[in-house]
């Protein structure tokens, strides 16, 4: 079979000159699937049927020297938490079971016309809550580095889909860190645009102000691709941005020269110690490339995940109010249909959502709304102003991803806890809606690699990506 490049962006170049097709291309997925997501578990549904159709549609197009997209025959593994017309999307839940979407998301639909081949949907920590796949209703997915580690969370399916080369690239969903994070625990690229850049239309909503679509790569030049593809306004979607999307993948190949790279002076405290070094190594790699180092002070980032931890859990219990044994998926019958509800939705949610579910619950009740979700509010505006401040005198922060490499399966779960912290450094990006972007930068404890990540205020993703490019150009030249 011939060679199969390792990239989008080599597999689009490759299928458009007719050196391979579009078929050979996803058979070859379809057999890496086959052969290893026995032992990883990144996919809760392999659309082999569905690729091989659309794969053969690109060929015939080709053939007939019809115009094809920009990721023509790529594959792409999709979240199971983004809407596929006629193909079931669970976001890894019971409560889901059955159920087919009657519509796509815009970003499938965007995806398909690019000439994009979805292969599969991947699992996640039930409604995308967690941070290590392991709260999904059909058993977690494991590190491909490790397989006795997690793969991160919650778009663990899709990070792993990509470092185990199931896929070249994937789309997650990032709501307080659901990308970036588990792209550095599984050494990929990870990217969360500014909130309203990519359209949420048939995203399944975990926390609608904060959630955010964005891709999994093994390069920066492809995650620029794939976000060029998503992004863009969409009038079926309120909070997106009605903004042209520059070119990115120009912007990672540019370089740093005179950027000013913002250093965080009272970052909360909790990285690994490999971490904090690698952190020290990108700044001194992009001093050495032209970029100047800039000490700033974001105070308020220490009452983030406080806040995260009332705001997301609020909107969640009224997100997922709607699963309610009638209008979707499983139902548990009873003797009425109070009973009927109350029934399905103890059948149907896990432990975490439950969790989630009655802390929303509680920060909204009358009595408590002001002194906790109220609350939560105010401080989600000093952050902003926090990053505001900082912004003035940097084009981006850089910080870590994650304080901790991939974990053994079972070290957090039972610790609600240690298993938020994860998410310390992530948090606040979603709380701005900023852009952030996980790039890996060398390893860390038991050689598990380390990801640096980069943070830029709204609309900022040509630096982003700037620096993202140049850090990637570093890192391979260690
Ligand atoms: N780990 C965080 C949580 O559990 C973030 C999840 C996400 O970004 N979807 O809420």
């Amino acid at each position: 079979m011939a060679n199969i490049p390792a990239t989008a962006a080599g597999i689009a170049d490759a299928v458009q000159s007719k050196e391979v097709s579009a078929t050979e291309v996803v058979e070859h997925h379809l057999n890496v699937i086959a052969q290893r997501d026995g032992d990883i578990n990144a996919f809760n549904l392999v659309t082999s049927e569905h690729a091989r159709a659309a794969a053969l549609r690109i060929d015939n197009a080709i053939a007939s020297g019809a115009a094809v997209g920009p990721l023509a025959g790529v594959p792409i593994a999709i979240k199971d938490n983004m809407c596929t017309r006629g193909i079931p999307t669970t976001c890894s839940s019971h409560i889901l079971e059955g159920w087919k979407p009657p519509y796509d998301a815009t970003v499938i639909t965007t995806l398909g016309a690019a000439g994009a081949v979805m292969v599969g949907k991947t699992n996640l920590d039930e409604f995308a809550m967690g941070s290590s796949t392991e709260n999904s209703a059909f058993g977690p997915t494991r590190n491909p580095l490790d397989t006795s580690r997690v793969p991160g969370g919650s778009s663990g399916g899709s990070a792993a889909a990509v470092a185990a080369g199931l896929a070249p690239v994937s789309l997650g969903s990032d709501t307080g860190g659901s990308i970036r994070q588990p792209a550095a625990l599984c050494g990929v690229v990870g990217v969360k645009p500014t909130y309203g850049r990519v359209s949420r239309y048939g995203l399944v909503a975990f926390a609608s102000s904060l959630d955010q679509i964005g891709p999994f790569a093994t390069t920066v030049d492809d995650a620029a691709l794939i976000t060029e593809v998503i992004a863009g306004h969409d009038p079926k979607d309120s909070t997106s941005i009605p903004q042209p999307v520059p070119s990115l993948r120009a912007a990672a190949r540019e370089g740093v020269q005179g950027m000013r790279i913002g250093r965080v002076t009272d970052l909360p405290e909790g990285a690994e110690p490999e971490v904090a070094a690698r952190l020290n190594e990108a700044f001194a790699a992009l001093e050495s490339v032209g970029a100047r180092i800039v000490d700033v002070t974001l105070p308020s980032l220490s009452y983030a995940l406080t806040a995260y931890y009332l705001i997301a859990p609020a909107e969640a219990s009224s997100n997922l109010a709607r699963y309610d044994g009638v209008r979707y998926g499983m139902r548990t019958s009873a003797a009425d249909t109070n009973a009927m509800y109350g029934a399905t939705r103890a059948a149907g949610f896990g432990d975490e959502v439950k969790r989630r579910i009655m802390l929303g619950t509680y920060a909204l009740s009358a009595g408590y709304y002001d002194a906790y979700y109220g609350k939560a509010l105010k401080v989600r505006r000093l952050i902003s102003d926090d990053f505001d401040r900082a912004y003035a005198q940097a084009d981006v922060v850089l910080m870590p991803t994650s304080p901790m490499v991939a974990f053994p399966f079972g070290d957090k779960v039972d610790d609600p806890m240690s298993m938020y912290l994860c998410d310390i450094y992530t948090i606040p990006t979603n709380l701005a809606g900023h852009p952030a972007m996980s790039v890996p930068f060398g390893t860390g404890a038991h050689g598990l690699p380390v990801g640096v990540q980069v943070l830029a205020p709204a609309l900022g993703e040509v630096a982003m990506f700037r620096v993202g490019g140049a850090l990637e150009a570093a890192g391979a030249a260690r």
